[in-house]
């Protein structure tokens, strides 16, 4: 049996949306993953939100996104560490909890991995796992080569415009490779919808039907999500 191929789709999930949904499953079907984590961050390092939901209420809206797709699990593990979430840690801790079997691979936006190098402790993370970075269609990659250090170079790979065999995806790497990771570039779906938007939708009472799921929708609903005002910056509340 070969080893067990896991997705890592970390995000701030408020809420989770179709957008997260579609991304996964196409990620999970071109790269033959076994799982999908959905992994909602503590604290963002990278996003400036003084009006970020409870990681609590945020977790549990991963729950119910995910409860129909056997394939999609939500992960704590970065909820239940305290301060910001640094992928390296979150990888690093997913490693131990999967066990040496299991080949990860980690989902970035285009826009996050371009900002790569002030990710912490970045190249050991992306000599950890396997990458899939996503664009929007139509968006151009000619940037990836100039964030990444020369010695990654060779690992980039180019999967757009269908599945790429397992060979493509780092799999069938030699044993004699120090590491064998790729960083995959990829045209997995992107659709037109954003946590921000559905926030601003919900914050104005407008619907947020078909943008995310049933659950979600009830979620938000009983909890009176998204119904304050966003503070001003600097504001003391
Ligand atoms: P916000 O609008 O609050 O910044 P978001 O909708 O961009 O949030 P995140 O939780 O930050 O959602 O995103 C987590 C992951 O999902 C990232 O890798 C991001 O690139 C991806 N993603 C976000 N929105 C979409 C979408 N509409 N289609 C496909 N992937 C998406």
């Amino acid at each position: 049996m070969g080893k067990k191929r896991v997705g890592i789709l970390g995000g701030t999930f408020d809420p989770p949306h179709l957008g997260h949904l579609l991304l996964a499953e196409t990620i999970r079907e071109d790269f033959d993953l076994d799982e999908v984590l959905f992994i909602p961050s503590n604290e963002p390092p990278h996003k400036d939100r003084p009006d970020l939901t409870a990681a609590t209420h945020r977790y549990a809206m991963v729950v119910a996104a995910t409860l129909h797709n056997p394939a999609f699990s939500p992960s704590a593990v970065e909820v239940n560490r305290a301060g910001k979430s640094y992928s390296v840690e979150t990888v690093r801790s997913l490693e131990e909890q999967l066990g040496a079997e299991t080949e990860m691979f980690f989902v970035a936006g285009l826009d996050s991995f371009l900002a790569i190098q002030t990710w912490k402790r970045f190249e050991e993370l992306l000599d950890l796992c396997h990458f899939v970075v996503v664009a929007r269609p139509g968006n151009s990659f000619e940037r990836v080569l100039e964030v990444l250090p020369e010695r990654f170079h060779p690992r980039v790979v180019d999967v757009r415009g269908g599945r790429a065999d397992r060979a493509d995806k780092g799999a069938g790497s030699t044993a004699s490779e120090v590491a064998p990771w790729r960083i995959h570039l990829s045209d997995a779906v992107f659709l037109d919808v954003s946590a921000t938007e559905i926030r601003a939708r919900a914050r104005a009472g407008r619907s947020i039907r078909y943008r995310v799921t049933p659950e979600v929708e009830r979620y938000v609903q009983t909890h009176g999500l998204y119904e304050q005002a966003v503070p001003a910056r600097g504001a003391v509340t």
